[in-house]
């Protein structure tokens, strides 16, 4: 018999991801607006706080495990900011170039020993919509903001997101090799065993 469970979140290419990694285990992720479900507000002040939250409600209304995921990008200049903004970071309906200009302009001037960074991503799976010990996936991904975007792959802040063992944006890599380094492979890699165990063995 399979199993299923919803993915808190709208993003279909997230939920392909996924149902690549588990093709062939009896596991099928379906999307959280098949059960129309809305997203909560994001009202913690961390990544782990806010995928709980997406994850919670998902599996409270579908009544499947849920797994949520919040990423975002920490500045070390900034103290950590834009952290649980980054995708609000230049405002409510903000695009990514505006987020990213808007990162540009507050290091501007700012050497680049000054400039460390890292993308994480936050996988939470609740097995039920009261479980008190979610899983917990959380994986970094260093890098240095350039002073000017490089590359028209990835998204969000990739064109000034350097990786300085490659000396190549997050943007002129191919995506098939950011998926295997990014914070999001590496958190997906860790609860892919976790799934396997938890939803495909039978003791
Ligand atoms: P989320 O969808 O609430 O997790 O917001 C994630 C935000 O963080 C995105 O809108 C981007 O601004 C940023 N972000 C997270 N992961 C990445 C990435 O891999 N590349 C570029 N930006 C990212």
């Amino acid at each position: 018999m399979s199993q299923k469970i919803v993915l808190a979140t709208s993003n279909k290419g997230k939920a392909k991801e996924f149902n690549q990694l588990l093709a062939n285990t009896g596991i099928e992720i379906v999307l959280q607006s098949e059960f129309n479900i809305i997203s909560p507000e994001e009202t913690g002040t961390t990544f782990v706080e806010n995928a709980i939250i997406k994850a919670r409600e998902a599996s409270r209304v579908s009544g499947l495990p849920a797994i949520a995921d919040d990423s975002g990008i920490e500045v070390d200049y900034l103290n950590g900011f834009p952290g649980v903004k980054s995708a609000r970071y230049s405002g409510e309906h903000a695009t990514d170039e505006a987020n990213l200009q808007k990162l540009l302009h507050e290091l501007k001037g700012v050497p680049k020993e000054q400039r460390t960074a890292r993308y994480w991503c936050v996988l939470v799976l609740m097995r039920h919509y009261n479980d008190p010990t979610p899983i917990i996936c959380q994986k970094h991904w260093n890098g240095e903001i350039l002073c000017e975007k490089r590359g028209t792959n990835g998204f969000g802040y990739d064109p000034i997101f350097l990786i300085p063992i490659l000396g190549k944006t997050a943007a002129e890599i191919e995506p098939e090799l950011k998926n295997r380094l990014s914070h999001r492979g590496q958190a997906l890699n860790d609860l892919l065993p976790i799934l396997l165990k938890l939803y495909t063995q039978k003791d």
